[in-house]
């Protein structure tokens, strides 16, 4: 065997042996909740289609006329000649809607993070962020260059801390951190941490990828920098950054994810215009998830959910993966969650509730997530 091959198979064995490996299993969804694996029909709870406009027919209209007049694909970066128009439709609407003065699309939410934070610090500067912040927001920290340094998930005090002990050493400082967390769908206290932030002569930049657009999470502040992604509740692809206008032109001539990327597809910011409408016209589509949520933790007696996330904590990634494939054998797909994606000895059930559940199927999953816990 080669050598590559040969040490690569020693590395993925140490995974299996700790149940840590991934795989990917093929699925289609149909529109709905509705998800095929394999030859088996699954109602799922692993889907970040919060408001199910993915397949929304006049989002897959609005896709299908981009397809039709502009082609399948961008061409370019959009500092090159992929800069469609439908762009500054997007970024137009994303500002209104976040209450800022301007947005700037990128490629997804991943490439959003990776090309803004290491645009605003780098050598010399602070990033503070909370631990259990995203996979990407670290990845876009350390690429940065900055001292990179983490709190306690939503520990105040802490961050108070580490600024304390170390702000007057750094140039500039960002603290970091989600708005919805996405493997425990509790809230960060983003106004306490604007505080601090101003307290500190530092900026906050939220991650708002599991927010749903509702009047009653948007942000407090204009001066902090929210970032998103057009890949969940919006049902198509992208990521954003909203802020001011100086930071948005900055992006625009900084952000390396950006400008050595190709532009989305005019279908995806077609399907994103298209899906933004759809929410400004009826605001109560943002509340269902949340209500099913709740509706779920209520039938567990668990503590009310205050987002579209619940956790069902097992511990062992064994115990998890079981967990997962009786729900399957059951007929849900509620996929487990393993480190390092969640810390150590915490593997879950990660359940997303849409829109588009129904309070029956809500019931069915209740029961026999009840039933695992209890055995
Ligand atoms: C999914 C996710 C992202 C990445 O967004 P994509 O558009 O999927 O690349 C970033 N941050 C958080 C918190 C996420 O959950």
């Amino acid at each position: 065997m080669p050598a590559l091959d040969s040490v690569l198979q020693q590395k993925l064995q140490l995974l299996e042996a700790k149940h840590a490996k991934r795989a990917l299993q093929p699925v289609t969804r149909e529109g709905g909740v509705l998800v095929q694996s394999g030859e088996k029909p699954l109602v799922s709870f692993s889907c970040n289609d919060y408001l199910g406009l993915s397949h929304h027919p006049k989002v897959i209209k609005a896709a299908a006329n981009a397809l039709k007049t502009y082609g399948a694909g961008a061409g370019a970066s959009r500092l090159v000649t992929g800069n469609h128009p439908l762009y500054a439709q997007l970024e137009t609407r994303l500002a209104e809607m976040k209450g800022t003065q301007a947005a700037c699309v990128f490629g997804s939410g991943y490439l959003a993070n990776l090309g803004t934070i290491p645009a605003l610090v780098g050598a010399g500067d602070l990033i503070i962020m909370d631990k259990f912040s995203h996979a990407c927001m670290l990845d876009a920290a350390r690429l940065s260059g900055a001292t990179v340094m983490r709190f306690a998930h939503n520990n105040l005090e802490h961050c108070r801390m580490l600024l304390e002990a170390n702000r007057a050493d750094h140039q500039n400082c960002l603290i970091l951190t989600e708005t919805v967390f996405s493997m425990d769908g509790d809230r960060a206290p983003i106004p306490a941490l604007a505080k601090l932030a101003e307290e500190f002569d530092g900026w906050l930049m939220t991650d708002s990828a599991h927010d749903l657009f509702s009047p009653t999470t948007l942000h407090p502040s204009p001066s902090t920098i929210s970032m998103g992604t057009l890949s969940k509740a919006i049902g198509s692809y992208g990521g954003y950054v909203c802020g001011s206008y100086t930071l948005v032109e900055y992006l625009k001539t900084s952000a390396r994810s950006l400008i050595y990327s190709t532009a989305l597809p005019p279908t995806s910011v077609a399907a994103s215009i298209a899906a933004l409408e759809i929410i400004t016209s009826s605001p109560e589509l943002c509340e269902a998830p949340l209500e099913n949520a709740r509706y779920f933790t209520t039938r567990l007696g668990m503590e009310t959910a205050q987002s579209a996330i619940v956790p069902v904590i097992l511990g062992d990634n064994e115990k998890a993966l079981a967990a997962s494939a009786i729900l399957k054998e059951k007929g849900f797909l509620v996929t487990a969650i393993r480190p390092p994606t969640v810390p150590q000895h915490t593997a879950r059930l990660r359940f997303a509730f849409s829109a588009a559940h129904t309070k029956a199927q809500i019931d069915a999953v209740a029961a026999i997530v009840k039933g695992l816990l209890h055995a």
